[in-house]
């Protein structure tokens, strides 16, 4: 059976497991980080497209179970008045990013699919014809192919591609965080996007009543940037924004960044996956359900085409026009953080939204 090494045990890596299992190979993930790399501080909707995909492979009910659907979008412009209520696609799940990470790992490992903490990729190359990964901690894991599924700072992507530009910095830098005040009423599959003057800000409420929110603002010092900065870019609006991020007592802070163009998806062993591939900025909370069609798409093309380098000339051949207008289309919305453009209208988005994949279809 074809042996399989997954770098990285986020959510490209944990449903390529799945998915590489549904196609009859043997996966194993190494993941870098002791426990589960959870970044506890953000959220994820995973959009219809993304709930698609996870359903392909059935493994959809857990996060439909573990999450809560996402159903209106209301833009509001920084007066407070609303300018546009798009209906989301049905089927999107809104969830914290951890809650989300717990529900693939144990749907991995319910699986039976090896799944090893503490493994950091720092090497792979070619040994015998077969793939050997090297490890931090000295040891190493030999497979018949390897899928880098580690993320924007990809080291897969470096290794296949020695001149492979960094990360992208969108000028952005993002603010979450949640907050149990009561005072922001709003139903619990409504979302809430504000353009702001200074600031973008988006805010949900959970079915438990506490309000999950983000804030897109331009570039501030990380070293020093605090909750009273978000207040302040907010202040002016007639909004509730400033309100509920000083009613928040922890903030979760970080710099946006994106990766529109990989020229080396892949070489004869090793292949990309999800933000290792392709990086979107949050504006169009795409990166998730990319990296989940990603999984299955490859997994298909391995699956019904041989040799394995055929495979993934025909897995990056379907997915690069996809994956590099959403990252373009994701900048474009996040420019200037606060003055977003017009929202796309809901028929301008059947591309993205409305993309399912047939898992019993042979890839052409
Ligand atoms: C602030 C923020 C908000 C976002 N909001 C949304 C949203 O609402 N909706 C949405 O769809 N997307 C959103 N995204 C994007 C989304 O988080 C990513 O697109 C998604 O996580 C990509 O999944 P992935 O598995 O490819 O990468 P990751 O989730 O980053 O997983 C990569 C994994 O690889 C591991 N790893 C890294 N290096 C190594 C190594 N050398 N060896 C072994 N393991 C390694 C990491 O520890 C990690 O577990 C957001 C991103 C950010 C930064």
């Amino acid at each position: 059976m074809t042996k399989a090494l997954i770098i990285g045990g986020g959510i490209a890596g944990a449903v390529t497991g799945m998915a590489l299992r549904r196609a009859g190979m043997t996966p194993v993930i190494y993941e870098a980080y002791a426990t589960g790399a959870d970044d506890i501080g953000a959220f994820l909707t995973i959009m219809r497209n993304g709930m698609n995909a996870l359903e392909a492979v059935g493994a959809h009910q857990p996060v439909i179970d573990a999450g809560f659907p996402a159903t209106n979008v209301e833009f509001l412009d920084k007066s407070g008045t609303r300018i546009h209520l798009n209906p989301m696609r049905s089927g999107a799940r809104t969830l914290k990013r951890s809650v989300l990470y717990r529900v693939l790992h144990d749907e991995v490992a319910r699986r039976g699919i090896e799944l090893h903490h503490g493994k950091r990729l720092v090497s792979a190359s070619v040994v015998d014809g077969r793939v050997r990964a090297g490890f931090d901690d000295g040891t190493s894991a030999d497979g018949d192919l390897l899928v880098g599924a580690d993320g924007i700072h990809s080291t897969t992507r470096s290794i296949i591609d020695p001149s492979a530009p960094a990360p992208r910095f969108t000028g952005l830098t993002i603010a979450y965080g949640y907050t149990r005040a009561t005072s922001f009423p709003l139903s619990a599959d409504a979302y809430r996007m504000i353009s702001g003057g200074r600031a973008f800000f988006g805010y949900t409420t959970a079915p438990d009543g506490e309000t999950w929110w983000f804030s897109r603002a331009p570039e501030l010092d990380l070293a020093t940037a605090n909750r009273q900065d978000f207040v302040d870019l907010l202040a002016d609006d007639n909004t509730p924004a400033a309100q509920i991020v000083r009613s928040t007592d922890d903030l979760f802070i970080t710099n946006a960044y994106d990766v529109p163009e990989t020229r080396l998806w892949h070489n004869d062993s090793m292949v990309l996956v999800g933000d290792a591939a392709h990086a979107a900025s949050p504006a169009a909370g795409q990166g998730a359900s990319m990296a989940l069609e990603d999984s299955v798409i490859l997994a298909k093309c391995l699956r019904d085409i041989t040799p394995v380098p055929a495979a993934f000339e025909r897995y990056t051949a379907i997915r690069r026009d996809r994956v590099e207008r959403l990252v373009a289309e994701s900048a474009a919305l996040g420019s200037g953080a606060n003055r977003r453009a017009a929202p796309p209208k809901p028929e301008e988005r059947h591309w993205l939204y409305d993309h399912a994949i047939d898992w019993a279809a042979p890839v052409a």
